[in-house]
């Protein structure tokens, strides 16, 4: 559920999200689902072509040398850095969907699969894409995506891991920087380019960021990452890798053959256009074969998924189409037993209950739903949002306080409990809770938001404007953080402490913008000084 921690209920939140994405030029393909398809709707309309790459109207003056890229590979260091920016702007764009409970379940299930081998030597982080085709993808550095189109096509928990498997073992075996490298003086200057062009769009932008721009370029960098051909080798050894990564953690093996044979069917549903990621992963003859018989001669394991699995699921088929259409579709599931798990269903009936903000019936299925299952995060969540959402705020803290004492990791709670404290007005104890989470998370950009609003509602001018800061500096507004924590310096009402802590940040952020100027992903031999706009050409003339 997105516990943007604003005023907005969370289910407006995701409708939002899904109208931010029907804007956004690649995504545009997303069309609500019809109610009577089970398989998620793909898009009549392909992706648009890979558009040459257009600076934004506000191109700095002066521009960083990019150097003789032909002669750099990006190094690990730098690839992290890429892929971040990429995740930012796909975060400020509504390409990363907004909601803990998906990203939280992507993360654990991606985390149990590079546990279970030694090869893994670098951090991952997975996250939910809002988007109806299907498609999973690694960018550079670790960061790997999965649309929820895809998520739903997955029947099966083994299904979904064998996905991830597949792309952790892109990333484990470096097949992005040797794509990269082998086809150097096109890809790597557009992804340069790129690099420079989020930068311009931030630098140039006043405290909101330019996220028009940003978000060009990110799903520019998206369409750039598809065209990154991996060659036969590379997706034979990600699917061998992948098996044995998927048996090491205890799944399903032949699932990743079943998967295979899915995604092959579900081309038949689609007109126009071949999937993203049929067209990066060629569903082969050949590759199901040999996926088959590798799962051959295993012996048969019986895995169960994890209610999560298809809570997960459930969640975001709620969020599909229509609310009223949302609540018709889980009414017929349960009324003709289709689905693969009855709480599951029954809990996407109250989620999209929600949605159409029927309380009395949400109120009524919600108590089936308790009588079904055992004690779980996402059923206490979703328990305390209809009594936050009915008006119940005393309720609802009670039932969100209780619950994040049992599940503190979980952050849809972390971030739901002191959002009710807010609503009910009790400001102190909410500012005294996310300060504490905040030693937790460090960093975490929701909670910086959460105590922004907690200080603000108590007009304490310098801590409310110092936590606005930081939450644009998550972000990658540096120049956003920047103006905040300026304001912050000049409000009178911090003791010493504080405006030292300001102080101190105010300095360190400054000089983060000094050295993003001066050199985009702090690459070697990047020169400000002898950048000149004879140099524009070479950016803006990338093809590819
Ligand atoms: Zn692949």
């Amino acid at each position: 559920m997105p516990a943007s921690p604003s005023l907005r209920p969370r289910r407006v939140v995701a409708a939002i999200t899904a109208v931010a994405l029907a804007c956004a030029p690649i995504f545009a393909t997303a069309e609500p689902p019809s109610v009577s398809d089970t398989l998620p709707q793909y898009g009549a309309v392909g992706p648009p072509p890979a558009a040459p790459i257009t600076l934004p109207q506000a191109y700095p003056q002066r521009l960083p040398d990019l150097g003789d890229v032909s002669q750099t590979d990006f190094s690990p260091a730098q690839e992290r850095k890429l892929g971040e920016t990429i995740v930012r702007e796909l975060r400020a764009s509504g390409g990363y969907i907004n909601d803990p409970e998906v990203n939280d379940y992507l993360n654990e299930l991606g985390h149990r699969l590079t546990a279970a081998s030694t090869d893994v030597k670098q951090d991952f982080e997975f996250f939910g894409v809002p988007d109806q085709q299907i498609n999973a993808f690694a960018l550079p550095g670790g960061y790997i995506g999965v649309n929820t189109g895809l998520i739903l096509l997955t029947q099966t928990e083994s299904e979904l891991a064998s996905v991830l498997a597949h792309e952790i073992s892109h990333v484990t075996q470096h097949h992005m920087a040797r794509a990269l490298s082998a086809q150097k003086d096109s890809m790597l200057m557009s992804l340069a380019g790129l690099a420079l062009a989020i930068l311009a769009a931030r630098g140039s932008s006043g405290s909101s960021g330019d996220v028009a721009a940003g978000a060009m370029a990110a799903t520019q960098a998206l369409t750039l990452q598809h065209q990154i051909n991996f060659t036969r080798e590379n997706e034979y050894e990600a699917d061998r890798l992948g098996f044995q990564r998927l048996d090491a953690a205890g799944f399903d093996v032949t699932a990743m053959a079943t998967f295979m044979q899915r995604l092959q069917s579900a081309m038949r549903f689609v007109e126009g256009s071949v999937p993203t990621y049929l067209r990066d992963h060629p569903v082969t003859y050949e590759r199901i074969a040999e996926a088959q018989a590798r799962a051959y001669g295993h012996p048969y394991r019986q895995v169960v998924d994890s209610l999560d699995f298809h809570l997960v699921r459930a969640l975001i088929r709620s969020y599909q189409g229509e609310p009223r259409e949302a609540v018709k579709w889980f009414d017929d599931a349960i009324a003709e037993h289709k689905y693969n798990n009855a709480i599951a269903a029954q809990y996407g009936l109250v989620a999209s209950l929600l949605r159409t903000t029927d309380f009395a019936r949400a109120k009524r299925e919600l108590a089936k739903l308790e009588k079904m299952t055992p004690e779980h995060p996402m059923i206490d969540a979703i328990a305390g949002h209809v009594l936050l959402e009915s008006g119940d705020v005393d309720g609802a803290i009670d039932r969100f306080g209780s619950a994040v004492a049992r599940y503190p990791n979980k952050m849809q709670l972390v971030y739901d409990y002191p959002d009710a404290l807010l609503k009910a007005g009790r400001n102190a104890d909410a500012a005294k809770f996310v300060e504490q989470q905040l030693v937790r998370f460090p960093g975490d950009g929701p909670l910086q938001l959460l105590a922004a609003r907690a200080y603000a509602a108590q007009n304490k001018q310098m801590l409310a404007h110092r936590h606005q800061g930081e939450y644009y500096a998550w972000q990658g507004n540096l120049k956003g953080a920047v103006d905040q924590l300026e304001i912050a310096a000049k409000a009178k009402d911090g003791d010493f402490y504080q405006a030292s802590v300001v102080d101190t940040r105010l300095k360190a952020l400054r000089r983060e913008v000094a050295d993003q100027n001066k050199s985009a992903f702090g690459r070697q031999g990047l020169d400000m000084q002898g950048a000149t706009d004879a140099r524009l050409p070479v950016l803006t003339g990338v093809k590819h």
